[in-house]
This record gives structure tokens, C-alpha cells and sequence, in this order.
């Protein structure tokens, strides 16, 4: 399988958990690499360059991520910033008692861009969502001064990881 995600028989394509790759096997990248391939066959001639894509363990509490792992991160102190907060009193985890929520936020130093996030905690895939699309869209922390979500709630709580 080549970078098109052509089999060794050129017309013949692969998608989903067929594939060799190193990103998670999950439902959403099956759907985007059927997305690609729709689009090869109709000339797209581009490599298929995937974007960050988020896991989540649904277990009780959730344990998700993305972006930049805590591993890589520290690993080049120099490059990341790590951050983990304990967030179980702050008022979106609270009120649904989940006193042991915990959120690790990884930004580029140079940039200030958050490039990484890991959350433990009951609705951890919600903050990861949100993360993944800054992280996709490369939002500056700026971005979320022009909003205003509900609070208390994940979104509001972007604000405090990013600023
Ligand atoms: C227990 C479990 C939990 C998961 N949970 C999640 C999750 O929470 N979120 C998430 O994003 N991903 C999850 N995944 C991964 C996700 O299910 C797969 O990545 C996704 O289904 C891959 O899609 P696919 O089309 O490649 O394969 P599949 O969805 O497996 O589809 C392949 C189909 O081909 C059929 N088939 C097989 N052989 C033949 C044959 N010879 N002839 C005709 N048909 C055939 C099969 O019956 C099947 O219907 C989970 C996987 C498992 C195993």
C-alpha cells in the first residue's frame, strides 16, 4: 500500500482498519480515508495527509488525547511546555462530582500554540474534541477571547488550559 492508499494492483484501494498505519485504527479515520479515496478516484493526485486525530478510552473515567504526546513533550523540554492541573474542584467537574479530573495541556514554547492535550476525567472526549480542533485549525489562544460559551461547562474551561 502506497501513500495514495493504492494497493500493489494500482485500482485497487485500501481504507480503514486494512491499512498499515501508524495513526489509531478508529471509525473517523475508516470514514476520512474513504473521503480520500473518493477524491483520488476522481483526480485528486495528492498524498493522503492525515490531521491530528484525537483516542479516547471510554472507561470510567474517560482517559483521551491528542496532538503532541506527554512522552514526546518531555522529551524536548526545550521545545514543549507541560502543564497538568488538577481540575476535580474546579465548577465543570465538580458539579458532576468528579473531584479527580485531571487535564495535561502541551504547548510550543516559541509559539505559544497548544499542540497537545490529555484529559482524565468522565467527559474527558468533549475537552479533547474541542482541543483537536484548535490544534487542527492551529487557533492562537487569542481565538477564544471572541467567544463566549457556557459556563461552567468544557468549553468555558478552554480558556483557562489556553491563554
Ligand atoms: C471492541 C472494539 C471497540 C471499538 N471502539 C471504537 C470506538 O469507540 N471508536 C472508534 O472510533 N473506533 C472503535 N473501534 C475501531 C473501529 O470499529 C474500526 O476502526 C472500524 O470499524 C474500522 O472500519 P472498517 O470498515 O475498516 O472495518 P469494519 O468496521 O470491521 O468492517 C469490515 C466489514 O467487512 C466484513 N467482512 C469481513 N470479511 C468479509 C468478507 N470476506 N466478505 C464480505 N465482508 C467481509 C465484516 O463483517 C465487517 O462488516 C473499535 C473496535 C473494536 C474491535
Amino acid at each position: 500500500m502506497n501513500e495514495h492508499l493504492q494497493s500493489s494492483a494500482a485500482n485497487v484501494f485500501v481504507i480503514g482498519d486494512a491499512v498499515a498505519k501508524r495513526i489509531p485504527k478508529l471509525t473517523p479515520t475508516a470514514s476520512f480515508e474513504g473521503r480520500y479515496v473518493t477524491g483520488a478516484i476522481n483526480g485528486d493526485a495528492a498524498p493522503i495527509n492525515y490531521p491530528v486525530v484525537p483516542h479516547t478510552v471510554f472507561a470510567g473515567p474517560e482517559l483521551a488525547q491528542v496532538g503532541v504526546s506527554l512522552d514526546e513533550a518531555q522529551a524536548h523540554p526545550d521545545t514543549y511546555e507541560v502543564l497538568t492541573q488538577d481540575v476535580g474542584s474546579w465548577y465543570t467537574y465538580h458539579r458532576i462530582r468528579d473531584d479527580n479530573a485531571r487535564v495535561t495541556t502541551i504547548t510550543e514554547r516559541a509559539s505559544g500554540q497548544l499542540v497537545g492535550a490529555i484529559a482524565l476525567a468522565t467527559n474527558a472526549e468533549e475537552l479533547i474534541n474541542y482541543c483537536t480542533g484548535i490544534i487542527t485549525q492551529g487557533l492562537p489562544a487569542s481565538a477564544l477571547q471572541q467567544w463566549i460559551p457556557v459556563y461552567p461547562s468544557v468549553a468555558s474551561d478552554l480558556g483557562y488550559f489556553y491563554n
